[in-house]
């Protein structure tokens, strides 16, 4: 096989119309195979590999990491920079899906849908009772948005058709997003005092890790719910069983985990939760975007273009 040896996920083999990979000589790696040494010129790695000064330096022909996600936590960026190689993600083509996803967590967290369906199957169902699993009216609540960007903004958006109030923290305001949704922006601290509904969409960061710990968890209203689909590490995961487990929190819906694919046990156990196996961006159409933006990317640059989402930390 002729061409420029490159390195792509295997698990997004089938997502790409071969049609997308030619001119490159393409060696496949399964998340649990470790990245080998070798003359490759770019990687097309899942958010579950690490790639780092020790890679790059397996790697001595490397030109860009194209990161099959719109995270970037898996990369470290100074290590790239040092070595001249591009860095590049996925936006926008995955914003309506996890936006999706955040409002089906949502919506879960306020009707207690998971344990309304446990109650069903279990055939313990003694039939209508008004006082059944009273959940949270969204109509006239507050939601509290966390990082205001594609997919945060996305969020709101679906919040109108709720008639909810919406609030947002972020470090720049956004004009356009308040005119459109009538959102207001606030502090961390009063939005989670005020919110009924917290959601999380801020990236992971040294500033951002372990934001929601004991202190302010204990800002949030009595009752509220917490929903993250950004990163696990946003999320002091012990804090948050403990307000479950206390009755503090009206519930939370996670899609992200610190140490995924392991659950905290004192989460798995934890009450009122919706617990996802971090499938945000997991339509069929999305995905493959995804696989087909990182790719193309890695075209970009190999034919001496820019890349076409460059990472701007
Ligand atoms: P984005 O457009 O870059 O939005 C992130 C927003 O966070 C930006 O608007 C940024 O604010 C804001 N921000 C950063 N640091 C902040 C801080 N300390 N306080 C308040 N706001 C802060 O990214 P996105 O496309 O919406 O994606 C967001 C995250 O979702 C990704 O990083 C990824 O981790 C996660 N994600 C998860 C899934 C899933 O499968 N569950 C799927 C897709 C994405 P400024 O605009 O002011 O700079």
């Amino acid at each position: 096989m002729s061409g420029v040896p490159v390195l792509i996920a295997a698990e997004l083999k089938e997502l790409l119309d071969p049609s997308r990979l030619d001119g490159l000589d393409v060696t496949w790696i399964r998340s649990d195979e470790p990245t080998p040494a070798g003359e490759f010129v770019a990687a097309v790695p899942l958010l579950s590999r690490w790639m780092g000064g020790t890679e790059f330096k397996r790697l001595p022909k490397l030109r860009i990491v194209a990161n099959c996600a719109v995270g970037y936590n898996n990369v470290d960026l100074v290590a790239a920079e040092m070595r001249r190689v591009v860095v590049t993600n996925t936006p926008d083509v995955l914003t309506a899906a996890t936006a999706d996803l955040t409002w089906a967590l949502i919506l879960a967290c306020a009707r207690r849908l998971q344990a309304g369906a446990d109650l069903v199957k279990s055939g313990t169902w003694t039939g209508w009772h008004p006082q059944l699993l009273l959940g949270l009216e969204l109509e006239g609540a507050t939601l509290g948005i966390v990082g205001a960007g594609r997919i945060g903004q996305a969020v709101g958006k679906r919040a109108l058709g709720f008639g909810m109030r919406i609030t947002y923290a972020s470090r720049t305001p956004k004009p356009e997003f308040e005119q459109a949704t009538g959102a207001s922006r606030l502090e961390l601290r009063p939005l989670l005092r005020e919110s009924d509904v917290v959601t999380l969409h801020v990236p992971k960061t040294p500033e951002t890790q372990g934001m929601i710990n004991p202190d302010t968890l204990a800002l949030m209203k009595p009752g509220a719910i917490l929903i993250n689909t950004s990163r696990g590490d946003l999320v002091r995961e012990e804090a948050l069983a403990a307000a479950l487990e206390e009755g503090r929190l009206g519930g939370a819906g996670l899609d992200v985990f610190t140490e995924e694919p392991e659950i905290h046990p004192r989460l798995r156990t934890a009450p009122r939760t919706v617990l996802l196996p971090h499938i945000g961006s997991a339509t069929l159409p999305t995905r493959r975007h995804m696989a087909e933006t990182a790719v193309a990317n890695v075209q970009a640059v190999l034919s001496g273009g820019p890349p076409l989402t460059p990472v701007v930390p």
